[in-house]
């Protein structure tokens, strides 16, 4: 209380009510089996509100520095830099063991002053350096332990800290157990969409975008959560990331694996992994160049300029120089956000429009009318799933759209010399019947036609003519 009165000047008869009204408080916790009993808390600030995490963050941060005053453990060149804090999580960064062990010490004493507990299991240190170094450093950790309060804490090779894992073996392995987690825990929820996408409350606007708005909602802010601290992100990752999302469009879709991707992300008109990560660097580039001369981050980047470091800032110019921006090391307050988002939606249509041209099965698919591929705003799910698969040429049963399992692809349904492809099915004399009052220059019909057409099929594999 102190501390909020000195550092932040909040008055004592406002501390007093804010105490008031949060006194005797009764809480619930939510979690994955249920709600818990309800519990009477007697000193608290709102458990979980934000003013609590305010509170604390002010609270532990004010100790922190206070305790560590301006002394450095380590730097980026000439950022120095000693503990980081965010809320109730502090991080300290040591050059050697000896610095590793004062601070353990000054923080315990921190912590017993301030009669906050520390929860042993979750103190962890990592090693980050040469492979000789970690080796060195572990051998004599060995004979002489780390300890905090008098209790040892455990070596990791991998911690999670702020939602992001870190790996001490360097920025991909951290990226690789982030992403790996995130697609993990993410998968359910996706399923659980794909699941709900099918009751009627979701399609009641007409379109099927229901559900990729609730993906888009639910989904990939946590899947991307912190991504513009993945500098150094491979090709193999960002592949990993657009594959789940492309499985989720093709298990709404009902779509079989060997759909192009192409026209999944040509139809869908859902953002690729690429572009969103690459928009949430420049973005974040951009607010944090905006900060004063004094902030960390700005800093840690400057200091990357200097030491010719390929972090962030190295990483937004490669970008902008693709998106045809200037560098928003320089010109980050001429750059709007808008103009940013606009450039990447722009370079990520030009590069799935060139993905579509380039295939050899549905390379005819990119046309310059929207309302071609914007047929998911306009039709039901069910509708829009007939309509992909006519997009993507894998309309079940067609034969030309398995050859491999076909050897005779001859019509079955018409005398013509012809082979059974979807283009000629349209026409096909063997198909007049489904195409009974039909306009078959007209989207609609057409889905109606391959809806009869694909249960025609269907039938005449059992037998039934
Ligand atoms: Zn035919």
């Amino acid at each position: 209380m102190v501390t909020l009165k000195e550092k932040a000047e909040i008055d004592s008869k406002d501390y007093r009510m804010w105490f008031k009204l949060n006194e005797d408080t009764n809480i619930r916790v939510r979690t994955s089996v249920g709600e818990s009993e309800p519990r009477l808390i007697k000193n608290s600030l709102g458990q979980g509100s934000f003013g609590a995490a305010l509170a604390s963050s002010l609270n532990i941060g004010c100790a922190i520095k206070d305790t560590f005053g301006e002394t450095s453990s380590t730097h980026i060149g000439t950022l120095p830099l000693n503990a980081i804090v965010m809320q109730d999580d502090i991080a300290k960064l040591n050059d050697n063991l000896g610095q590793a062990r004062e601070g353990c010490n000054k923080i315990n004493n921190t912590l017993m002053r301030k009669q906050l507990a520390v929860n042993h299991d979750k103190c962890k240190y990592l090693i980050v350096g040469p492979r000789k170094f970690r080796k060195d450093t572990l051998a004599e950790l060995e004979r002489q332990p780390m300890r905090l309060g008098g209790v040892v804490i455990k070596h990791a090779g991998s911690e999670k800290y702020l939602g992001d894992w870190v790996n001490e073996l360097g920025c991909k392995e951290s990226i690789d157990d982030t992403i790996k987690e995130r697609i993990g825990k993410q998968t359910s929820k996706a399923n659980d969409i794909i699941t709900l996408a099918d009751a009627p409350m979701m399609g009641s606007d007409g379109s099927s975008r229901t559900a990729i708005r609730l993906f888009e909602a639910q989904v990939i802010p946590a899947l991307l959560f912190n991504c513009e601290s993945w500098i150094g992100i491979t090709e193999t990752q960002i592949n990993e990331l657009q594959g789940f999302q492309d499985k989720f469009i093709r298990k709404l879709m009902h779509l079989p694996v060997s759909t192009p991707k192409a026209i999944l992300h040509w139809d869908c008109g859902m953002e690729m992994m690429k572009w969103r990560i690459a928009k949430r660097k420049l973005l974040f580039l951009r607010k944090i160049m905006k900060k004063e001369n004094s902030n960390l981050c700005k800093r840690a980047i400057l200091n990357e300029v200097i030491l010719n470091i390929k972090g962030l800032g190295h990483e937004c110019n490669a970008l902008s120089t693709t998106l045809g921006l200037p560098d928003l090391r320089d010109k980050f307050d001429i750059i709007t956000r808008g103009s940013i988002e606009r450039a990447v939606r722009e370079q990520g249509e030009i590069s799935t429009r060139a993905e579509v041209e380039a295939s050899r099965k549905v390379g005819d698919r990119a046309s310059n009318d929207h309302k071609d591929r914007e047929y998911l705003n306009y039709m039901t799910l069910p509708d829009s799933r007939i309509w992909m698969r006519v997009r993507a040429r894998s309309i079940k049963g067609v034969k030309v759209n398995n050859k491999n399992s076909n050897n005779d692809l001859q019509c079955r349904f018409c005398d013509e010399d012809a082979n059974e492809s979807q283009e000629h099915l349209e026409v096909c004399k063997g198909g007049d019947y489904e195409r009974r009052n039909l306009k078959m220059s007209r989207r609609k019909d057409l889905v109606i036609f391959w809806r009869r057409m694909t249960t025609k099929m269907t039938d005449w594999g059992r037998g039934i003519r």
